[in-house]
């Protein structure tokens, strides 16, 4: 078979080249059958042959299925790219589920509770409703 139609190791099944990036590299690379993303508008999934989209990220789960298993990811915002069969995650955070420390996330979660009840002006507010998000993001990612 030519090496440009062999089939991968999906069985046969097409599948989407997924890219997460971070400001520290490229994290990971995986061929995926699926991926579901927090858009910013919404969630969404992409399928192979999915249109060319362009969309801002918001804190949120990152689902991927190949098919042996399923990939879960946290992100907390940036931007994604869904091009021909190629899906380019540019993130301002990711961590996969078995990279995430609980503890910290735990610790996190009770700071930004505090400070939430604590807070005084509209911006301690947006960043500890942020940090809370971001902190329950990892804390169910970890769970999923
Ligand atoms: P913290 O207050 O614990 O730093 P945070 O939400 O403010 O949490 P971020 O600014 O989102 O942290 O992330 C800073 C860096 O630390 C990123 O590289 C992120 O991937 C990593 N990180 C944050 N929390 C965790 C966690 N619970 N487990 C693993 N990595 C984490």
């Amino acid at each position: 078979m030519p090496e440009d139609i062999q089939l991968k190791e999906t069985g046969g099944a097409a599948t989407i080249h997924v890219t997460i990036v971070t400001p520290s590299g490229t994290q990971e690379e995986y061929d995926v059958r699926h991926i579901r993303l927090p858009g910013s508008e919404g969630e969404f999934g992409v399928l192979p042959g999915h249109i060319p989209f362009l969309t801002t990220l918001k804190i949120g789960p990152v689902y991927m299925d190949t098919a042996k298993e399923r990939i879960v990811w946290a992100v907390s915002g940036g931007f994604v790219e869904v091009l021909g069969d190629a899906v380019m995650i540019l993130a301002e955070t990711a961590e996969r589920a078995d990279q995430i420390d609980r503890e910290r996330a735990e610790a996190a979660r009770q700071r930004a509770s505090g400070r939430l009840r604590d807070s005084r002006t509209e911006i301690d507010v947006n960043r500890a409703q942020a940090a809370l998000a971001r902190a329950v993001n990892r804390l169910n990612v970890m769970k999923s």
